[in-house]
């Protein structure tokens, strides 16, 4: 479809949408990149988009253009009368909510949203229809993606160009999500490239390495994509910026997302102590608890991997109990 929506910048200066800081509002006018940042978030077939933070919608415009189904969280209500003009341009394709994603459940919001997706029913209707039918094309192995155990769910997808000032609360919030696996079956996001590599670290890179790479690495597998570079923002932000994508790991090890927070943030807040040390700050035996996760005591944070703060998380859960 010809894009017959106005000019990006012609939407920002017509509903006075100046950036604002407080928002952590950086927009892209760049078409070229926001298809990018799109086709890396599909394919779009049985899926639902949730993106925050839709803004005057520039990405939003190049998922629905690449055939998406959005629902779209923006805190700004200035935003809305360019958002609603994109949902009258795609027809039951936008869903424009307007609230805070930090406060918002938006698994819940998918599931209220899900009529415009096939639900669990048809997917298995079409199943046995196409089992029953020696001419049926084979199933799209993408209905694979939906949560095994969760039949009435849709399967959905998070993309955004997220605000930096709460990029970081917000993805916490989705990976120490409950029940585990969640709706979303993958996550694009763009984040200050800082963070970006906090993410995807592991032991080897020590400087980055720390809660929210344990926290990330515990429950999905994290990647950057591609860098992204200032000037591609309207304001420009000081600093260079990534896309990553984040792939739930379907079956994490068990543990309580509390306790991993709890036992992350008592070994990394004094991240050069000896964890024999720092995490007496969690007011339990530190040498106990170390060594029944059989973790040595002279070790510091940087040098334990997801699975060891695994076992600590567990074994913090019964001692700390
Ligand atoms: N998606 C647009 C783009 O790429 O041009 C805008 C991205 S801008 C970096 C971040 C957007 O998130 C802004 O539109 C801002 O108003 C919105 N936002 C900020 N805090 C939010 C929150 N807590 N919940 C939902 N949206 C938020």
């Amino acid at each position: 479809m010809v894009d017959a929506l106005p000019p990006l910048r012609d939407v920002v200066a017509r509903y006075g949408l100046d950036a604002r800081k407080s928002l952590g509002q950086n927009f892209l006018f760049d078409l070229n990149l926001t298809a990018r940042i799109a086709r890396a978030a599909g394919p779009f077939d049985d899926t639902v988009i949730v993106e925050i933070g839709p803004g005057p919608g520039g990405l939003t415009r190049a998922l629905l253009e690449q055939g998406a189904r959005v629902i779209a969280v923006e805190r700004d209500p200035r935003c809305l009368p360019a958002l609603e003009e994109i949902s009258a341009h795609y027809p039951g394709r936008l869903t424009i909510v307007e609230g805070d994603a930090l406060e918002i459940d938006i698994a819940a919001l998918v599931q209220t949203h899900a009529p415009v997706i096939p639900d669990a029913r048809e997917t298995s209707d079409r199943e046995s229809r196409a089992s029953s039918d020696n001419n049926a094309v084979a199933l799209d192995p993408r209905s694979d993606l939906r949560p095994a155990g969760n039949d009435n769910r849709v399967s959905a997808r998070i993309c955004a160009n997220l605000p930096y000032n709460v990029a970081t609360a917000l993805l916490t919030k989705w990976i120490e999500a409950e029940p585990w696996p969640s709706v979303f079956d993958r996550y694009v996001l763009m984040f200050q490239k800082e963070v970006a590599l906090r993410i995807v670290a592991t032991p080897k890179e020590r400087a980055d390495y720390g809660r929210l790479a344990v926290l990330c690495g515990w429950r999905a597998k994290a990647r950057i994509l591609f860098d992204v570079s200032p000037a591609a923002f309207t304001p420009p932000p000081k600093v260079t910026s990534s896309v990553i994508e984040l792939t739930p790991n379907p079956r994490p090890l068990h543990c309580d997302p509390r306790a991993l927070s709890r036992v992350t943030q008592a070994a990394f807040g004094q991240r050069r102590k000896m964890l024999r040390q720092s995490l007496k700050s969690l007011g339990v035996d530190a040498a106990a608890l170390l060594a029944a996760a059989g973790i040595e005591g002279t070790k510091r944070a940087e040098e334990v991997d997801v699975a060891g703060f695994v076992a600590l998380a567990r074994e913090f859960s019964q001692i700390g109990r």
